[in-house]
């Protein structure tokens, strides 16, 4: 394969999910369809990150105004939605995660994205976890956030994330509660479908 060919596979294998061969496929494909895709394909990823970026407050994806300064902090439309229940603050792993709940209908509240989970194995430990930043906010005395409902995926890496972040909220003085079981464990809240995923919210119990 033509060299540049290859450098654009290799940063096609670098998308989440994408391996070598499905790679090489879409570095093909772009060489040679349509010259529009691979023009706007270029464009749009080239301006994606001056335009959308993770939110200063929660983590959550959030798209700049126009006319926005480069280094603008970015504050998604959750955050900005004076309607929504201050008070009430739901702690998830991924943006995507974020987005099932939304999709869910029964939340209310505010969001909190933490990135990544504890996981031993892959060497992530309390350090790593943006907790500072979540303390924060739930003792914002502009906002103070009543309940922390923690909504992690059931796996072993969620649970230990779970149990972090119980302790650490409880010691704020803090409602900490934990989604319902429901989502099957070790399964991930995005693909888990609308209707149990909403049960589990509302469903959430204290934690302990
Ligand atoms: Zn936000």
């Amino acid at each position: 394969m033509p060299e540049r060919l290859t450098r654009v596979a290799h940063l096609f294998a670098r998308l989440p999910g994408v391996g070598e061969k499905t790679a090489q496929r879409f570095a093909l494909f772009v060489a040679t369809a349509d010259e529009e895709v691979a023009r706007d394909l270029g464009a749009e990823l080239a301006a994606l990150r001056d335009h959308v970026r993770p939110c200063e407050r929660c983590g959550n994806i959030a798209e700049l105004a126009e006319g926005a300064q480069p280094g603008e902090v970015a504050r998604c439309a959750i955050c900005r939605d004076e309607r929504r229940d201050k008070a009430l603050l739901c702690v998830v792993a991924r943006v995507q995660d974020l987005l099932a709940i939304e999709r869910s209908g029964v939340m209310r509240g505010k969001y909190f994205v933490l990135g990544r989970l504890l996981s031993p194995l892959d060497g992530i430990s309390a350090e790593d976890l943006p907790l500072e930043r979540l303390r924060r906010i739930v003792e914002d005395p502009a906002a103070p956030v009543n309940e922390v409902l923690v909504a992690t995926p059931p796996s072993v890496d969620g649970e230990a994330t779970a149990l972090l972040v119980a302790r650490e909220m409880a010691a704020l003085g803090a409602r900490v509660t934990r989604i319902a079981s429901g989502v099957p464990h070790g399964g991930d809240l995005e693909f888990a479908d609308q209707v149990t995923l909403g049960r589990a919210i509302e469903g959430r119990k204290s934690f302990g």
